[in-house]
């Protein structure tokens, strides 16, 4: 048992926070989306959340813990949709937002602590005309570190790829969870073992990204009455290397209708997109050649900086979902890649198959230079067993499902990531297995000695 006023006491002048409401707060993320996750993850709480300041309060945190046998997760603002970020077995959760400093810019390579913001990224990079190569939908709200140490990808993805894809994280420093904590400096592909690894592998405390030349970008939506005339104008909007673009979403028809400040008219299917300002002309030849008719189209910047506009991003990729689930609660949903040689015919085949059951949703993207799209559709929900249904009928079809239903690296939506890299790393980073405990199933922690006293 551990005795928390004193375990806190130890910690001397490192930022902590005991408050019971606070600390559960902190404990949360988005696992709520998913009808299983919710009754697995909602009564997880953490004892004590600790505010570091800079690398030395992680590794003297770390060091504690690993003392003290206590478990310790990692959190950047929790906007996690598997739990990622909930601490299973209790213990610390390590806040890292107030750890957000810029360590260096430099021919468009950003060094930067995990904790800071990535919209507070692209203020600070703008200046010198600079941009992130792409962001999650929550941009406004969730960190660097917790995107790199949780996501996938999302806008600039399009152009891109995910974040896995080689040279769009080429740096990261890690500190281990030992009595006498380690600190990694990880290059190039090496940084695999702590993107998408949640927290196991050890505790990112910087990162080295390249950036992409800043552009300013138009956010529009174009209305189709034909659900593959949409998914054909998507597919090669992404395609047309000629227009340069962000974001190349597709949505069908009811889902718009649950988007509140965008006015789409019944039974409308969408095409979303951030398109350069001098691209524009290219994109209204393309939108005519397939017929679309534009409803929106506004500077991102704008909507970004005014409270009464929504930039289109927050209704894209796991947005979506969220304005379903606002208006739905019954509703979940499920995340799928289309193998590229055979994306629209499969698009096409599961639009029919399920009906208003699986609303499709599609995201336009690279995947190893090839453009494909990846779906996050929002299931009606009735049952664990349909939903599991659903899931083996879309693999049977050649659908790579990321299953956002399960919280471990090995069954959920990390599978195709975890490797061999990740387990060796982590009996490295993490001997005594404190690290987010539970997310790496197939992690058995050596024999540890016993706990010292001090
Ligand atoms: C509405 C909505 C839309 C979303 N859209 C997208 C999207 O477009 N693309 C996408 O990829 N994801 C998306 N997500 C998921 C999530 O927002 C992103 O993954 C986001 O980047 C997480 O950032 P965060 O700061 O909230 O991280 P958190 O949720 O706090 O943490 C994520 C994981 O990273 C670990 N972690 C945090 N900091 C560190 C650190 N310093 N060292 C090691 N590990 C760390 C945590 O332990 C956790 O496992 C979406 C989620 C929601 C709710």
């Amino acid at each position: 048992m551990t005795d928390w006023a004193a375990f806190a006491a130890e910690l001397g002048d490192i930022p902590s926070i005991t408050d019971r409401a606070l600390v559960r707060q902190k404990s949360r993320d988005f696992f709520w989306y998913s009808p299983i996750l919710k009754p697995l993850l909602n009564h997880k709480s953490a004892d004590l959340v600790v505010c570091p300041r800079n690398e030395a309060d992680v590794v003297a945190t770390l060091a504690l813990c690993a003392r003290h046998r206590v478990p310790l997760t990692p959190r950047g603002a929790g906007t996690g949709n598997y739990g990622q970020a909930v601490p299973l077995e209790g213990g610390v959760v390590l806040e890292m937002t107030g750890m957000d400093r810029i360590l260096a810019l430099e021919d468009g390579l950003l060094t930067v602590e995990p904790g800071r913001r990535l919209i507070d990224i692209e203020r600070a990079v703008a200046g010198q005309g600079w941009e992130l190569r792409m962001y999650p939908s929550t941009k406004r709200t969730a960190t660097i570190g917790g995107f790199v140490g949780g996501g996938s990808g999302g806008i600039g993805s399009v152009t891109y790829g995910g974040l896995r894809e080689r040279g769009n994280i080429v740096g990261a420093r890690v500190v281990s969870c030992e009595p006498e904590p380690r600190i990694r400096e990880l290059r190039g592909d090496a940084v695999g073992r702590v993107n998408h690894a949640y927290g196991t592998t050890g505790i990112i405390t910087a990162l080295t990204l390249p950036l992409a030349p800043r552009l300013p970008w138009t956010d529009v939506v174009a209305c189709f009455d034909d659900f593959m005339t949409a998914v054909n104008c998507g597919r090669m909007l992404a395609l047309s290397d000629g227009i340069a673009k962000k974001l190349v979403t597709v949505v069908a028809s009811p889902l718009p209708q649950y988007f509140r400040g965008m006015d789409v008219p019944a039974g409308k299917h969408v095409v979303i997109a951030m398109i350069a300002k001098h691209a524009l002309v290219g994109w209204e030849d393309h939108l005519a050649q397939f017929g679309g008719t534009e409803i929106l189209r506004r500077s991102t910047a704008e909507a970004e900086g005014n409270p009464e506009f929504t930039p289109v991003y927050e209704y894209t990729w796991n947005h979506t979902t969220l304005h379903a689930l606002r208006a739905d609660k019954s509703v979940t949903y499920l995340q799928s890649l289309f193998p590229a040689d055979r994306a629209l015919a499969l698009v096409e085949e599961t639009f029919h198959a399920y009906g208003e059951e699986v609303m499709i949703h599609l995201e336009f993207q690279r995947v190893a230079g090839a453009v494909t799209c990846s779906a996050l559709q929002v299931v009606r929900f009735t049952t664990p067993e349909r939903l599991n249904a659903i899931i083996a009928d879309l693999r049977a079809r050649g659908i790579m499902i990321a299953n956002p239903h399960e919280y471990t690296l090995e069954d959920g939506a990390g599978h195709k990531r975890i490797g061999t890299e990740q387990p060796a790393f982590k009996r490295e980073m993490d001997p005594l297995g404190l690290l987010n405990p539970g997310k790496m199933r197939s992690f058995v922690a050596d024999q540890p000695p016993p706990a010292s006293a001090s």
